[in-house]
């Protein structure tokens, strides 16, 4: 029997990914600070251990492992990443995790292939100030400028991946995720992305209501729902491109059309507040050439079908929340 493990398997893309692997047919085995939020994970073997201690992934590879994942990262949305106040983490912990991941990868011998997501935030700043034509091919990550400190420990991480395979024979792949969102992702509590945080604040909203939008909404972003960001990595994985790779969406919105969309999908009709907020780079949306030229596959499902899935998820935790009390209150008002 195959086995996989993977590093943040108690976060959003790492549950879901464990359970992609889990069906495939793999013994898998998951390392996380916490276990998933919300469903049980589908790993055989669930570890909940802290990857900054460096006996953590050497305990982990005790044994051979088909295929390594790493998704842990101390990481969240716009609120978490651009405000400032967490740059210390972001660095010093993610980076300590992928130190701790490769040198026990190093020592353990037990690693088959590694795979490292890194992040569409490598792009450098200046390449993203059209929300027209935003330049994300891989190759303009260089000369460095990314816009946070997230995304500057991804770029050192993923050279130290492709490091550790050019000095000690270890096979990595490496993708830039953009996006990615879908059902059981955090969707409240400051460290969601604002398809979920746009999804809650309609499911909050009655018909009519306003709700409110970081900026003038006119920046744009792609978004990619989760089982295709799941369906590039293990393609990538199992070829023989090393990456960097983009795996992303190019069906550009403007965060206004995102919201409004979802209220489409919610039939109520909403308006938007736009007010001061973290925004991040003007434009940015995946550019999928290379990918396509590698694996002969590009990502390809619509923005609107994925949202869908997930609106209906974030709806029923939102009327989870609500009390029966406040429910009457609500019945009362409307
Ligand atoms: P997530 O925050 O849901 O998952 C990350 C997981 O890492 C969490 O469960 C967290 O508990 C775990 N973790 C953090 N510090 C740890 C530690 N010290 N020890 C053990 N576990 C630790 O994030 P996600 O959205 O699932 O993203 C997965 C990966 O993909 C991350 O590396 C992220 O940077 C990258 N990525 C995600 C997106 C996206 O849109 N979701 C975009 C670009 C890159």
């Amino acid at each position: 029997m195959k086995r996989a493990l993977v590093f943040g398997a108690g976060g959003f893309i790492g549950s879901h990914l464990v359970k992609r692997l889990a069906g495939e047919g793999f013994w898998v085995r998951g390392v996380d600070l916490k276990q998933p939020d919300f469903s049980p994970s589908a790993a055989e073997d669930f570890v909940v251990a802290d990857l900054r201690d460096p006996s953590t992934a050497l305990e982990a590879l005790d044994r051979n492992f088909d295929e390594v994942y790493q998704l842990a990262a101390d990481m969240g949305g716009a609120e978490f990443i651009f405000t400032g106040e967490n740059d210390a983490d972001i660095l010093h912990n993610s980076a300590l995790i992928n130190l701790n991941v490769l040198d026990a990868a190093r020592r353990s011998g037990n690693v088959g292939r590694i795979f490292y997501a890194s992040s569409a935030c490598v792009y450098p700043e200046h390449n993203q100030l059209d929300p027209d034509d935003p330049r994300t091919d891989e190759a303009s990550a260089y000369p460095a400028a990314p816009d946070s400190e997230y995304g500057w420990e991804k770029l050192f991480s993923e050279r130290l991946y492709f490091a550790f395979a050019r000095n000690h024979g270890l096979e990595a792949r490496v993708a830039r995720y953009h996006n990615v969102f879908g059902p059981e992702g955090t969707w409240t509590g400051g460290r969601e992305k604002a398809p979920a945080a746009l999804c809650r604040k309609v499911a909050e909203a009655t018909e009519g209501d306003s709700i409110e939008i970081f900026g003038d909404g006119l920046q744009t972003r792609s978004f990619l729902y989760v089982e295709e960001a799941l369906e590039g990595t293990v393609r990538l994985m199992r070829s023989d491109f090393a990456g960097p790779v983009n795996i992303g969406s190019s069906e550009k919105v403007t965060i206004n059309e995102l919201a409004l969309s979802i209220a489409s999908i919610a039939e109520k009709t909403i308006r938007l507040d736009h007010i001061p907020g973290p925004l991040g780079v003007r434009g940015r949306s995946s550019d999928n050439r290379l990918i396509h030229e590698q694996l002969g596959w590009r990502p390809t499902r619509s923005l609107r079908s994925g949202l869908a899935e997930t609106y209906r998820w974030i709806e029923a935790k939102v009327r989870d929340l609500i009390t029966p009390a406040a429910a009457a209150a609500q019945h009362r008002r409307s």
